[in-house]
């Protein structure tokens, strides 16, 4: 048959410049990647890498490492080389690890120049080594670690600090000739953190990386991420993102891709639309819709499907699916394709979706 038109987005991408991290292309001539942290001990190398594969597995980009002492340095080489995702060498303070990083092949290197003392006099040395060895760099600015200098003058660290401190770092780079660093301005607070990056997509055509810092637990953490990237993505701002939560790694990247897959920005894997349940419901729909989402999930074809508690709106939503069930009397009638194609007893549901769905999934595997 005829394909699909792309599902519709919000906004076009910003324009900005491309640059390479490793085989993962940034910038709005690319997909939004979705990048993570890994919580182990740089220096245990197995434990890292074992990290960096659960992360791949569950659809992670990029992955970003610490790098605060000289044994972290050491393993990076064999880190870099071994990862099947690009590492990036996250540096504060020791201009001397940005350097190691570099040589020691990791796809880019994450400055922040609020850490790192007499940052701006290094970064001749830094634009010309990374250039050499194909490195990108982040220019990491941080609410919590803003220059001095530009704290001084703000005060605090405000949507307009942050901006200037990126700017100025990136124009240090510029006069260097070097292009190939993409750019963040990350803060605590939602409503900052916003204004920054529209502030800071204005002043030049910079790849952006965005994340919300200290975000917090999964679920707050969770929410103010998908508040603040969401109002940047819907205006096409961003090229990469990272979700910080207090949890493990893993689950941030569940978080980015499944933000990005509401804004239609990534495809859509399985998606339960499952109706929020109120006094006509004739089912226990949080079980049904959390035993259908176990049921289903090692699909790996795109797929919609509907669990209504009712017939109200039910048969409607189930029609729409290519798979549902709309419940009542104890029954469920089960539809394919807004065809209904059998009414199963109650505790026959779950079974019967997954069932169907996976039959649906082999036919579209077949095609
Ligand atoms: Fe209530 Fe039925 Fe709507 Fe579910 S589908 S929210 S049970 S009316």
């Amino acid at each position: 048959g005829m394909p699909l038109p792309p599902p519709p987005v919000l906004s076009p991408r910003r324009k900005t410049r491309q640059l390479q991290v490793g085989k993962i292309g940034v910038g709005s001539d690319s997909p939004v990647s979705v990048q993570s942290m890994t919580t182990t001990k740089t220096t245990d190398i197995n434990g890292t890498l074992q990290q960096i594969a659960e992360l791949t597995a569950a659809g992670c980009d990029i992955v970003r490492v610490a790098c605060p002492t000289e044994d972290d340095a050491a393993a990076l080489p064999i880190i870099a080389m071994k990862s099947p995702i690009p590492v990036i060498a996250d540096i504060h303070f020791q201009p001397k690890y940005v350097f190691a990083a570099i040589e020691a092949g990791c796809a880019a290197v994450r400055v922040n120049p609020g850490n790192i003392r007499k940052f701006d006099d290094q970064v001749k040395e830094i634009a010309a080594a990374a250039k050499d060895h194909g490195t990108a760099i982040r220019i990491g600015v941080n609410a919590g670690s803003l220059d001095k200098r530009i704290m001084d003058k703000y005060g605090r660290a405000t949507p307009e600090a942050l901006v200037e401190s990126a700017v100025w770092e990136a124009s240090l780079f510029e006069e260097h000739g070097f292009h190939d660093f993409k750019i963040s301005v990350k803060h605590n607070d939602p409503v900052i953190m916003v204004r920054a990056y529209e502030l800071l997509a204005q002043r030049g055509d910079w790849p952006l990386h965005l994340g919300v810092t200290e975000a917090g637990p999964a679920f707050q953490g969770t929410i103010k991420s998908a508040t603040a990237f969401g109002a940047l993505l819907s205006q096409g701002i961003g090229d990469t993102i990272r979700v910080s939560l207090s949890a493990p790694p893993v689950e941030e990247v569940k978080v980015g891709l499944q933000i990005l897959q509401s804004l239609n920005l990534r495809e859509r894997k399985l998606e339960i639309v499952s109706c929020p349940s109120c006094g006509r419901a004739q089912v226990d729909v949080y079980t049904l819709a959390e035993d259908v989402t176990e049921g289903l999930k090692d699909l790996t074809v795109p797929l919609r499907v509907a669990v209504m508690g009712c017939v109200v709106n039910g048969p409607g939503e189930a029609r729409e699916a290519d798979l549902g069930v709309a419940s009542g009397n104890g029954k469920g009638q089960i539809f394919v394709k807004g065809e209904v194609i059998k009414t199963v007893p109650e505790d026959q549901i779950v079974e019967t979706l997954i069932y169907e769905a996976n039959r649906i999934a082999a036919e579209m595997e077949s095609e």
